[in-house]
């Protein structure tokens, strides 16, 4: 039996490793704050539903986008490997990693340098194992957070306990993969606002997956890489949608100018033709359950089974 599958109760075999979504929200993440502090007239429905439903039965409930890859090697070790740590990210410490029982964090890849990506690194002193992660990848980090990459003591200061990480540039290029913790990773730049370059990954030997939380267009290479008809059908692509209808009016092209919204994202889908998609990012316009529906009807007329995560969500892949 391969090392990275058991069997369980029910005499299935499942994979022994899993992708955790710790976020599936926008930047203001959802319950959307102005939401309750000024209602509007009738109030949103679906942000109140977060004053008597607990988040951790509350799928409309989004942190920032987060995913943890409990990667599972072929020696049966487990390694954690989280891409991003947004303003967010203690919340989802606190109620995520405790369910799915994660000890610790082995490396951390940053996707970009924006506030719901990174403003949480301060926090992850609570799940790293002294001294040091194995390894952080990033761009500009050093200029938010200099002390989690600062190295040696000046005269005089003290020594403080703060996370230390060892940190490594990912290039912006989709031909030069990287390992943290013992899993190989591909850059996939995309564009996020026409001025702003943002790192999806795709990794995983016998079951591939495409990360892709902030796009607003794809780049030619990125886009071959990840399409059926190019570098080869994903088993599962997760995918950036922001709001349900395009704000025509940010952007000429007729979409949101930093992210896909969902009709941009139905189209990506129907030209990349993964196996299986998951949707994040999503702000309080969507409603998990009654969009699901839709998107329901809208696989099995594509032929592309897709579902909008939610925070919390486990699914186990055989890496
Ligand atoms: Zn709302
Ligand atoms: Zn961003």
């Amino acid at each position: 039996m391969d090392a990275a599958s058991y069997v369980s109760d029910n005499g299935n075999v499942e994979p022994r490793s899993a992708l955790i979504f710790l976020g599936t929200g926008c930047s203001s993440a959802v319950p959307n704050a102005m939401c309750l502090i000024q209602p509007s007239d009738p109030p949103c429905q679906l942000c109140f539903q977060s004053m008597s439903i607990p988040p951790d039965r509350n799928p409309n409930y989004r942190c920032n986008t987060s995913l943890l890859i409990d990667y599972c090697g072929s020696d049966g070790e487990h390694k954690y490997i989280l891409i991003d740590a947004g303003k967010t990210f203690r919340e989802q410490v606190l109620r995520w990693f405790t369910f799915h029982k994660i000890p610790r964090v082995d490396s951390i890849v940053l996707t970009h340098e924006h506030a719901d990506a990174v403003l949480g690194l301060d926090d992850i002193r609570f799940v790293l194992l002294l001294p040091q992660l194995d390894d952080v990848s990033d761009i500009c980090i050093g200029v938010k957070f200099p002390y989690l990459v600062q190295k040696k003591l000046k005269a005089g200061q003290e020594v403080r306990r703060v996370a230390q990480l060892e940190w490594r540039i990912i290039e912006n290029d989709s031909k030069k993969p990287f390992v943290a913790s013992g899993l190989e990773l591909v850059p996939l730049p995309v564009m996020h606002g026409e001025d702003y370059i943002c790192l999806g990954f795709l990794f995983g030997d016998k079951y591939r997956v495409a990360y892709l939380s902030d796009i607003s267009r794809f780049l030619p290479d990125t886009e071959h890489l990840i399409s059926k008809n190019g570098g080869g059908q994903l088993d599962l692509l997760i995918l950036d949608t922001l709001y349900k209808v395009t704000l025509y009016f940010w952007s000429f092209k007729g979409s949101h100018n930093v992210h896909f919204c969902l009709p941009q994202t139905l189209e990506a889908l129907k030209k990349l033709c993964p196996k299986r998609a998951l949707l994040i990012g999503m702000t309080h316009e969507f409603d998990h359950q009654k969009d699901n529906e839709f998107l329901t009807e809208w696989s099995r007329r594509e032929g592309i089974p897709v579902q909008l995560a939610h925070d919390g969500l486990r699914v186990p892949v055989d890496l």
